[in-house]
């Protein structure tokens, strides 16, 4: 089936020259089209250009009306799956407890563990399903989810079989990504390296086994896994063939950069505590630099330094980190608008980073994350009216009307 879209007062295409991911000075670039039109054959684009289409061929065709078209949303950091919300740690929050304090009252990712490890594969399933759903209607086209609240095998496994039955089910391009060393569990209080061999030689074998895994991740930092035992997770796990994917410097920076970048690590993420040293290191490697605004909201810690690490020559991605405990909002047009109000990023950046360079930081970008021929078209639709600027200055207002995921209308 061949498709025409036509009568866009814009198509942003985001990037048209096939570059994989933008970085530093490329930011800034969006390339867009002007009264343009854009033909889609079996769900990819084949076609898409400025002014006259008569001399295409198309089964279908769309009158958009003066809308505008860009890429879908890629969100290249996420907690999807999860039993329960948390309003009454928040609720604690607020009343005056930290986080540290929360956590130590059995909350935060222990308590999270301890629902999952009671919840179902199904239950898992439909309550992840209905909030992808709502992220489908915010314009999220790709995501990537980690498991980590299983905090034991037979949980972990059961959180990843959920991603990969998400994945067969949904329009969106899914991802997954095994984080054993998330926390650590209240039996291996004291005993981490204990853990960290279990996550080695137990679990780790088991998401191999039944491919259940495209990333590895680890929570590196003070209170979770120091740096060796971090490196030995992920030295591993690349053994088997699986990238790194890391949350570091969160909180504390304990020299994980470094290492991390040599060891190849697809993208390091959180990154809010970063030294001179460590944003030129990552500005300057192959790594995304991935920056979860909606966390540093939420919890109120400092941002990622985005606008040094671009100014640097980073390749900067944005995503959300939904999840029930620090990062309770999935709307990568709030993302965006944090990252130019708070970032100081320029409306173009944060949009290579929402979009092209999530999908780079989730090896997606050959196939989707910009609007270019012989990618998916995953797109979205805005009125006349609103302009890219519209999106960080209406600070996660949905201003979308439509939704497309491979050639398909979703919204
Ligand atoms: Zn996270």
């Amino acid at each position: 089936m061949t498709v025409l879209y036509y009568n866009c007062s814009e198509i942003i295409q985001v990037e048209d020259a096939g570059r994989i991911y933008k970085r530093g000075e490329e930011m800034k670039d969006v390339a867009i089209l002007h009264d343009a039109w854009m033909l889609v054959s079996d769900g990819k684009i084949s076609a898409i250009g400025e002014g006259s289409y008569e001399h295409l061929n198309f089964e279908e065709s769309i009158n958009m009306k003066g809308q505008k078209l860009m890429p879908s949303f890629v969100d290249s950091h996420s907690h999807l799956v999860y039993a329960a919300n948390r309003e009454d740690e928040f609720a604690m929050r607020l009343a005056g407890k930290s986080y540290a304090e929360i956590a130590a009252a059995g909350g935060g990712i222990l308590n999270s563990a301890a629902k999952m490890q009671l919840a179902s594969e199904d239950e898992l399933l439909e309550a992840a399903k209905s909030r992808l759903d709502a992220l489908i209607k915010m314009g999220t086209g790709a995501i990537e989810i980690k498991s980590g609240y299983g905090l034991n095998q037979s949980a972990e496994l059961k959180m990843l079989k959920v991603i990969r039955r998400l994945q067969a089910e949904s329009p969106v391009s899914i991802k997954s990504t095994f984080l054993g060393a998330h926390a650590i569990p209240e039996a291996y209080k004291g005993k981490v390296d204990d853990y960290i061999d279990l996550v080695i030689d137990e679990m780790l074998p088991a998401v191999v086994e039944e491919s259940l895994a495209d990333y590895i991740d680890v929570f590196c930092e003070d209170g979770y896994f120091n740096l060796s035992q971090s490196m030995r997770v992920l030295e591993a796990a690349k053994a088997y063939g699986l990238p790194a994917k890391v949350h570091v410097n969160q909180f504390n920076s304990l020299g994980a950069i470094k290492p991390m970048v040599d060891l190849g690590a697809v993208s390091l993420d959180h990154l809010e505590v970063m030294n001179e040293e460590e944003i030129k290191y990552l500005a300057e490697s192959q790594t995304i630099a991935t920056a979860l605004p909606g966390c540093s909201l939420f919890l109120d810690i400092p941002y990622t330094p985005g606008r040094q690490l671009i100014d640097q020559g980073a390749a900067l991605a944005l995503a959300t980190d939904l999840n029930p405990g620090s990062a309770p909002s999935g709307n990568m047009a709030l993302m965006i608008g944090l990252a130019c109000s708070q970032m100081k990023l320029r409306t173009e950046e944060a949009l290579v980073a929402a979009t092209l360079n999530g999908a780079a930081a989730m090896e997606l970008s050959e196939e989707l994350g910009s609007l270019e021929i012989g990618k998916w078209a995953n797109f979205i639709v805005i009125p006349s009216e609103f302009s890219m600027a519209s999106i960080p200055y209406h600070m996660g207002h949905n201003l979308i009307s439509e939704v497309y995921l491979k050639g398909e209308k979703v919204v």
